[in-house]
């Protein structure tokens, strides 16, 4: 059998037998690009892997050794269902970085912060159930709410992140159209795909009207302590304990541990175990025991700091190319932190069309409408400084800004 005949659905004998539920789901456009991507010629803005070369490995396979001589077999049991209560308690200082107070009763571990979004989605909502989202929003968070059939609604922003007026309006209207509005879905730090930030005014103008309209926050901060410039701006959840806090170990030290965690109050926390109970059991009890070393016997907080003046030369070096390259009539975002630029194209040039194009001249990006539900964000790239070198950025933005040159002249 040929690979494309093994790859042809009208051959799944399965077919007739599918939930409805994977009609919602959809191939992730980022892993879609993978494969084009990771050709050693083409200049990878597109993936928004971190970039943990630099990582201590000597020391963590070190660290690691003796997490196990000192813990026996039972970093490699089944563990509690909420996760570990030493690591609840670490994560209680990482937190406590972006003015959060908790107790480690209040966290749930997941694997990675992906699954969080996954459990709180699932306790949530049924079928038909609304998601508002901020506008854009990360790709995998749309990827696991359409799964569970919901329906995602995009609540309009700017540079400073969601409208409360759109969100209090749009919150109206649908439950006057009878809807089920059930979470607002946001990254009000360094927003994937924007790079935007939400200021503290707006934080809490968001959680006043989410509060008026009993409508649940989950605040999703994987990129909290890559602030580049000033300090973070508090979290969410530090003005507002009913926030539902999704954090990760994945950008502040590495995502193949796949550990995260869920904040969230009592009755929520419950659910979420039990939910989390049915997933996996457990989450991954060798990796959290492995992060917990790591937080108690090496830098982490020395490594954020490495990992931020890497990530600033590169961001710098992403802007200073689009501001010597880019055709008049496209526009940016000035990220303090994160990995990602969002860009706006000139008038008349299609991101999707156009990634074959850029392709052939050996850039990639994720074009806009990726990060939304609704097919919006045509004339919208997302670009990633967090992988390639400056030199190799600055390289990939020329590139980039030639091809949108070549499209206005078609
Ligand atoms: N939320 C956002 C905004 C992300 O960008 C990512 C990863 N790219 C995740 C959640 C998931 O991260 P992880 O599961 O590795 O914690």
């Amino acid at each position: 059998m040929s690979e494309q005949e093994r790859h042809d659905t009208r051959l799944d004998r399965f077919v007739d037998s599918y939930s409805q539920r994977t009609n919602g789901m959809r191939v992730s456009a980022v892993r879609a690009l993978f494969a084009v991507a990771n050709r050693p010629e083409i200049v990878s803005l597109a993936g928004g892997m971190p970039n943990i070369a630099d990582l201590p490995l000597h020391g963590i396979a070190q660290s690691i050794a003796a997490m196990i001589e000192h813990n026996g077999a039972q970093v490699m049991q089944y563990g509690s269902g909420q996760g570990e209560l030493g690591l609840r308690e670490q994560i209680l200082e990482v937190v406590a970085l972006e003015g959060i107070t908790a107790h480690p009763d209040d966290i749930v571990i997941t694997a990675g912060s992906q699954q969080g979004l996954d459990l709180v989605t699932r306790i949530f909502c049924d079928p038909g159930d609304v998601i508002l989202a901020e506008s854009p929003s990360y790709v995998g968070a749309i990827g696991t709410f359409l799964s569970y059939q919901t329906e995602v609604v995009h609540i309009p922003g700017d540079d400073g992140g969601i409208d409360p007026v759109a969100l209090l309006e749009t919150t109206r209207r649908l439950r006057a159209e009878g809807k089920r509005v059930k979470f607002l879905y946001t990254i009000p730090n360094y927003n994937n795909p924007s790079g935007t930030t939400q200021s503290m005014e707006r934080r809490r103008e968001v959680l006043s009207v989410c509060e008026s309209q009993g409508v649940i926050v989950v605040e999703d901060n994987p990129y909290g302590l890559l602030s580049l410039d000033a300090d973070p701006i508090p979290a969410m959840r530090s003005i507002d304990p009913n926030v539902i806090y999704l954090g990760s170990f994945s950008k502040t030290f590495a995502p193949g541990f796949r550990v995260g965690w869920t904040l969230a109050p009592h009755g929520v926390r419950e659910k979420l175990v039990l939910a989390q109970e049915s997933a996996t059991l457990c989450p991954p009890v060798f990796s959290q025991f492995a992060i917990s070393t790591y937080l108690s016997t090496q830098d982490w907080q020395g490594q954020i700091g490495v990992f931020k003046d890497m990530y600033r030369q590169r961001r710098d070096a992403m802007l200073t190319g689009l501001e010597e390259h880019m055709p008049e009539g496209s526009t940016w975002t000035h990220p303090a932190g994160g990995f990602f630029v969002w860009a706006t194209l000139p008038e008349g040039v299609d991101s999707q069309a156009m990634l074959p194009r850029a392709v052939d001249a050996r850039v990639a990006y994720v074009p806009g409408p990726a990060f939304y539900a609704d097919g919006d964000g045509a004339r919208n790239v997302r670009l990633s400084y967090c992988f390639p070198t400056p030199e190799r950025i600055r390289v990939g933005v020329q590139r980039f800004a030639d091809v949108i040159r070549n499209e206005l002249e078609v």
